[in-house]
């Protein structure tokens, strides 16, 4: 049996890949020797496309140039720019082009989705969401439930990995809508899980939760840009993302919004309104009835910041050169594949690995577990000072992310052999 842990069999599957050439089209940060970091934080944030200053340029050439008519002409007219970014963006999710939109950034969305989507009654007024949510994700449910006068300790259902398991059990969560469903307003579930990086099977949940009647909505922080997705297809109500992580947009650029077509019409769905999401051929009127858009941009407020969209423009194209998400998908796959049997042929008796094994449940992401009396912290400090970007969660997890679109199986390869020496 050949040994995959080796520096030449990692350039040969390097040699092999299809989109090897996307890493040219990054910035990889350097380390202090000149040599390309080991970079596998792209899962908090993703590295900038190179054609992202020439498309922020453009567009602050733009305004130097034209001013005010920047909103009606050039090639990317400001007034409409939204509506360039809804096909690619559409593609991602596995939704119709009318069903998304960017804005806004991630938990402004989940609140004004949950003004829509989370309508409590003394009978049905739970949200069933993980016990251990991105912090961000807990506050905006509980604040919500608090603003509609219902107490947290009755209205929050919490779902929790078993003892002695690290993930969560996809018939644990459907067990919970089946016996508590009658109560649950709203079911709000990260599409990937941050910590753990397990995938959730949204399309179970969402069915299992319309069997209940309740509303059923995903966080894809860590989703969108990393696995395929079906929104449309699979039902969903409502779903929200950030652009900053698998999406390569910067630093808290604008996030997106998914809302199932089916919910575009309804005039009764509650609603906290702006201009920008009034009918866009009378916008201008300025008149004082709000006609909603027959679309997700319904739900704008305001007019978006153009430079913040231009970046999102420039990730998108990135991702479409590529050769789109499935592309991408599959090389996600393989390699972190590798990374994990490297990981476990080398390190199997000094680490384990919380994250899903099977590429059905897992993305582009390792969550690393040190054993023992090592100090996780130690030793995420040392493979740091050797080159390797990736991050520490407490009390002791390292999380990496071999990202597709620029990460490499050499980087790979590189990472295991310095962890293997720290832990040595
Ligand atoms: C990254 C992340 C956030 C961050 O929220 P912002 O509003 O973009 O600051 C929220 N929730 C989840 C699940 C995340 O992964």
């Amino acid at each position: 049996m050949i040994n995959k842990f080796t520096l030449e069999y990692a350039q040969q599957l390097d040699a092999q890949d299809p989109i090897a050439h996307m890493r040219d089209e990054f910035h990889i940060p350097k380390q202090a020797n000149g040599e390309d970091e080991i970079y596998l934080c792209g899962n908090s944030l993703g590295l900038q496309p190179k054609r992202t200053a020439e498309y922020l340029n453009y567009e602050l050439t733009q305004w130097q140039k034209l001013g005010v008519k920047g909103h009606f002409s050039g090639e990317f007219p400001w007034m409409p720019y939204h509506e360039f970014l809804a096909e690619e963006s559409a593609k991602l999710v596995g939704a119709k082009p009318i069903e998304v939109v960017c804005m806004n950034s991630l938990t402004a969305n989940l609140h004004f989705m949950m003004v829509s989507f989370y309508q409590p009654t003394t009978k049905r007024h739970k949200i069933l969401i993980e016990e251990h949510a991105f912090p961000s994700d807990h506050y905006a449910v509980e604040s919500q439930i608090k603003f509609h006068g219902y107490n947290p300790q009755d209205s929050m259902l919490l779902v929790k990995p078993r003892d002695d398991e690290d993930t969560i059990r996809t018939e644990d969560i459907l067990t919970i809508i089946e016996e508590q469903g009658d109560e649950i307003a709203l079911i709000l579930l990260p599409g990937v899980q941050y910590y753990t990086g397990e995938v959730f099977d949204m399309q179970a949940i969402t069915q299992a939760g319309h069997n209940q009647g309740c509303m059923v909505g995903f966080d894809l922080a860590h989703a969108a840009g990393n696995i395929v997705m079906q929104l449309h297809d699979w039902n969903v109500d409502f779903a929200v993302w950030c652009s900053y992580k698998y999406l390569n947009s910067g630093p808290g650029s604008v996030a997106g919004c998914f809302v199932h077509e089916k919910h575009h019409n309804n005039k009764d769905l509650p609603r906290f309104a702006g201009w920008w999401g009034h009918n866009k051929e009378t916008r201008f009127e300025m008149e004082n009835t709000f006609i909603p858009m027959q679309s997700t941009e319904a739900w704008q407020l305001s007019n978006p910041p153009i430079l913040s969209l231009a970046a999102i423009r420039a990730s998108l194209d990135t991702v479409k050169q590529a050769g789109g998400i499935e592309v991408l998908r599959t090389k996600s796959i393989q390699l972190t594949a590798y990374m994990r049997e490297c990981l476990e042929q080398e390190l199997g008796d000094k680490i384990s690995i919380i994250t899903p094994k099977s590429s059905k449940a897992s993305g582009a992401q390792l969550s690393i577990i040190v054993y023992g009396d090592v100090d996780g912290k130690a030793v995420f400090d040392a493979i740091e000072a050797k080159g390797v970007t990736c991050d520490f969660r407490h009390p002791n997890v390292i999380r990496v992310a071999p990202v597709p679109l620029y990460n490499s199986y050499q980087d790979a390869y590189k990472f295991v052999n310095i962890l293997k020496e720290a832990l040595s």
